[in-house]
């Protein structure tokens, strides 16, 4: 038996999705943009279904919705996109702030427009990872351009206080991205409700295809495209709309918000559980704020003490898809650990379980098994 447990990395593609997919690969050809004909029409008329899907599941209205390839597009196009505008508007701000636990696919961009002139002040994370409101606070003026804070961290699964530092974003004028990856179709967004200007979600964390996501931009925020050509998405975001994976993306989040509080009820249960054997041990600790409302409830992240990682890792690999950082950090211990203040050693011995729709209870009795056998047989 093996258990896959990294659906933090990515998520299987539901069958449900895939069905709804089904027909736009070949029975339905016809590029959505060419309104000419029947084919073309029905084609459009399945990207706007899925564009009202994904703008009600988040709580916007679907004139907002832009689809991109992915979360990291989405974030790429909010925090350059912003800045072209700003610059070509005739702004005076430019400073950006964001949080040291952010995803690369955040501090990447900002780095570089950091590069280009657009001062970057990264805040420091709480021990548990949760952002510091006094901390943000102290860092906005009538400077700051944007603020880019993650609804829920991809390891550590815990939740930033997004109402909070939306408020204090309007206070001073700057506009809020809200990296979503990880959080939509899991925890309640609402993003008109909450005061977000910008949000990126990603189709393959949520039970739909990779290569797909989407831009939620409310309206009136001023975003330079950053892909030019036909002047689709409202000349937001150009490329032919792939069919088949809009509407795999607007199905997915469909689904996952019709079950989502029954599915945090039963995944946060066999988290608990995981969490309380593997606690058992000693020398366990973990990463991230208690089980309850400041966390993912599919998510758990442990470091264990006096074993070395990599044996560690190669044990579990047998039996366990997990891992001990974010999937994109490619071999580097992780920043977020290091935020919460682990040593190199120590985030090398730390593994990200993340649960999703299909986990078993005979797989976290699995991965019980699996980590104790590692940890006993390691430590002598
Ligand atoms: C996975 C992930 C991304 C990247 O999403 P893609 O759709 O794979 O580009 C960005 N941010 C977070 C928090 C993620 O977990």
């Amino acid at each position: 038996m093996f258990a896959y447990l990294d659906h933090q990395a990515s998520t299987p593609c539901d069958a449900a999705v895939l069905a709804a997919m089904a027909p736009w690969w070949s029975e339905h050809p016809a590029n959505p943009a060419s309104r000419g004909h029947r084919p073309g029409l029905a084609a459009a008329a399945a990207v706007e279904r899925a564009r009202g899907q994904v703008a009600t599941v988040l709580g916007a209205g679907p004139e907002g919705v832009v689809f991109t390839s992915g979360a990291t597009e989405a974030n790429n196009l909010a925090l350059k996109g912003v800045a072209e505008a700003a610059l070509s508007g005739g702004s005076r701000r430019r400073r950006l702030v964001s949080l040291v636990s952010e995803h690369r696919a955040v501090l990447d961009p900002l780095r570089y427009l950091e590069r280009h002139g657009f001062p970057l002040s990264l805040l420091p994370v709480q021990p548990d990872g949760r952002l510091e409101l006094a901390a943000l606070e102290n860092a906005l003026g009538d400077d700051v351009l944007l603020v880019s804070v993650m609804a829920a961290n991809n390891e550590i699964g815990v939740l930033q206080p997004l109402a909070e530092v939306a408020a204090l974003c309007r206070r001073v004028g700057a506009l809020l991205h809200v990296d979503a990856a990880q959080a939509a179709g899991h925890i309640p967004l609402a993003i008109e409700a909450l005061g977000i200007d910008l949000l990126s979600v990603s189709g393959h964390k949520c039970g739909g295809p990779p290569g797909v996501g989407a831009l939620l931009v409310r309206q009136g925020v001023e975003l330079a495209p950053q892909l030019h050509g036909g002047g689709q998405e409202h000349g937001r975001r150009a490329g032919s709309v792939p069919v088949p994976l809009v509407v795999g993306l607007g199905e997915a989040l469909q689904l996952a918000e019709a079950d989502r509080a029954s599915r945090a009820l039963r995944l946060g249960g066999l988290r608990d559980r995981l969490w309380t054997a593997l606690e058992r041990l000693g020398g366990v600790q973990r990463n991230g704020p208690a089980p309850g409302p400041l966390r993912l409830a599919h998510n758990l992240n442990i470091t264990v003490l006096a074993v070395d990682g990599a044996a560690l890792h190669q044990r579990l690999r047998r039996r366990l898809a997990v891992s001990s950082g974010s999937a994109c950090s490619q071999g580097s211990p992780s920043h977020v650990l290091a935020a919460l203040g682990r040593s190199r050693a120590e985030a090398a011995a730390s593994i990200r379980f993340g649960l999703g729709r299909a986990t078993t209870s005979a797989e976290i009795d699995l991965a019980i098994d699996v980590v104790t056998d590692a940890v006993r047989e390691l430590r002598g």
